[in-house]
């Protein structure tokens, strides 16, 4: 979406919502999952907050609405999400 790559699907068994190269998202669900959102616009990353027992979560802020939504990293599988653009991200 934002850097051009194609986004592997998730090898962990979780949905990947969001670029592993760029951190970038689309703004797709109202609540997590639900698909169901209309605005469909970029997501930038902003943070990062840490969930009791979720672990790191990465929030991403719609570019157009400015709706933010927290989502999970992806530490796993083929293709995680890049550590060095996440450990440069603020906590918030
Ligand atoms: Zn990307
Ligand atoms: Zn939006």
């Amino acid at each position: 979406m934002h850097c051009t790559r194609t986004v592997p699907p998730n090898t962990d068994g979780h949905y990947r919502n969001h670029c592993p190269y760029c951190l970038w998202s689309l703004h797709v669900d109202e609540v997590p999952g639900d698909r169901a959102s209309t605005c469909r616009q970029a997501m930038a990353p902003i943070g990062l907050v840490e969930k009791s027992g979720k672990g790191w979560q990465v929030v991403h802020r719609c570019t157009a609405c400015g709706h933010h939504q927290p989502n999970r990293l992806v530490r796993d599988g083929e293709s995680p999400d890049d550590l060095d653009l996440v450990l440069d991200l603020p906590w918030l």
